[in-house]
């Protein structure tokens, strides 16, 4: 395998281990000589498959009893819509704390099937901080409060779960933050993450829904929208993608023998500090995000220059650290450190930065 480490947002490196265990398993699992990807969803290997994943994860996320686990399709982008078809009828208000694009885009979702309001935002400061809690406009009726606790995009990060009054029910994209630390799903009525970050490959998306929000306010949800009918099926009301939710499997497989999230935590808190050290000892990167709302999973930074930042990832690919573009929105630099993102890869940019800074600063 060529000796690169791969910062991409997502989809974005698995780990190793991961991956040579499917490649060990590809073509004949566990002995029934056919591939997972050949088997049909409802035979007893598959199920087997199918819920080894659903326990493993329970146990990794400390998940209660009184939680549905949903294996879906349509990314968390579907669940934009569904949270918003799910939770509120078209008159009620549903509550929305942006502070990024993500956010903003899960807002103009909702606004097709609900009131939904942007209570608090941090578009003034271009996204570069969380607003207070204190200065949320939470609407005391509002069908649910939504946020997104790490903004893929401009590497802004929530480290604490927000206190909302207690009938709220609280929803949390987090597409690009599951699995980097213990949290409390209890805090929660809606949790929704896309897979390609922290989980999988693409193609699968995970909910985690309270008992008492599954059922939809409204009517006319169309099924394969409606959580309801996907708990009561299993996720499996149509066929699965059986092979993403296998790969979801081996990971959740792979955190616990790392020592499960509080041990990702420390290596995630570890390869996070280590590079925004490297980047605030120096005034020729600069990170823009407010140091307490800094994410630990995308690490956003700029050069002096755009052209320097051209160079910058040129000699950077040309040195194995591959994908560190900004996104296309923001430009700059942006290094994304999820759980499979190795210590040695922190260090081989930071040595690779201080490198470039010598030459080129
Ligand atoms: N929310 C966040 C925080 C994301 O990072 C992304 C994708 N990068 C999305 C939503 C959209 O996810 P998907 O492409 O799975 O619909």
């Amino acid at each position: 395998m060529a000796d690169v480490f791969n910062f991409s947002a997502g989809p974005a490196m698995l780990p190793h281990a991961v991956m040579r265990r499917a490649q060990a398993e590809f073509l004949d699992w566990n002995g029934t000589g056919v591939s997972v990807m050949e088997m049909s969803h409802r035979g007893a290997a598959f199920t087997s498959i199918a819920n080894q994943a659903r326990n493993d994860l329970i146990e990794l996320l400390g998940i209660p009893d009184n939680y549905k686990i949903l294996f879906l399709q349509g990314g968390a982008t579907l669940q934009f819509s569904m949270a918003a078809l799910n939770l509120a009828r078209m008159s009620d208000p549903a509550d929305y704390v942006v502070t990024g694009s993500w956010g903003q885009k899960a807002v103009a979702e909702a606004r097709r099937f609900c009131d939904a309001r942007v209570v608090a935002s941090s578009e003034a400061d271009q996204f570069h901080s969380i607003p207070p809690v204190s200065e949320w406009a939470i609407s005391s009726d509002a069908a649910y409060l939504h946020y997104t606790p790490n903004e893929t995009i401009g590497g802004v990060e929530f480290h604490h779960v927000p206190d909302i009054p207690a009938h709220i029910p609280l929803v949390g994209d987090f597409s690009s933050n599951i699995l980097s630390r213990p949290m409390d799903i209890s805090r929660f009525g809606l949790v929704y993450a896309g897979a390609q970050k922290n989980i999988g490959p693409a193609g699968l998306t995970l909910v985690i829904v309270r008992d008492d929000l599954l059922a939809p306010v409204r009517d006319d949800v169309p099924a394969m929208l409606d959580y309801q009918i996907h708990a009561d099926s299993d996720s499996m009301r149509n066929t699965p993608p059986t092979y993403a939710w296998y790969l979801a499997g081996l990971v959740f497989d792979w955190l616990k023998q790392q020592g499960g999230l509080a041990a990702m935590a420390e290596h995630n808190q570890r390869k996070a500090e280590m590079l925004y050290q490297a980047i605030d000892q120096t005034s020729f990167y600069d990170c823009p995000v407010r140091q307490l709302d800094r994410s630990r999973m995308n690490v956003v930074f700029r050069l002096p220059s755009i052209d320097l930042e051209r160079c910058f990832l040129v000699e950077a690919e040309a040195a194995g650290l591959l994908a560190l573009k900004g996104h296309r929105s923001v430009g700059g630099i942006r290094a994304s450190l999820y759980n499979a993102m190795p210590l040695d890869g922190v260090m081989a940019l930071v040595s690779f930065m201080q490198d470039f800074e010598s030459r080129m600063g």
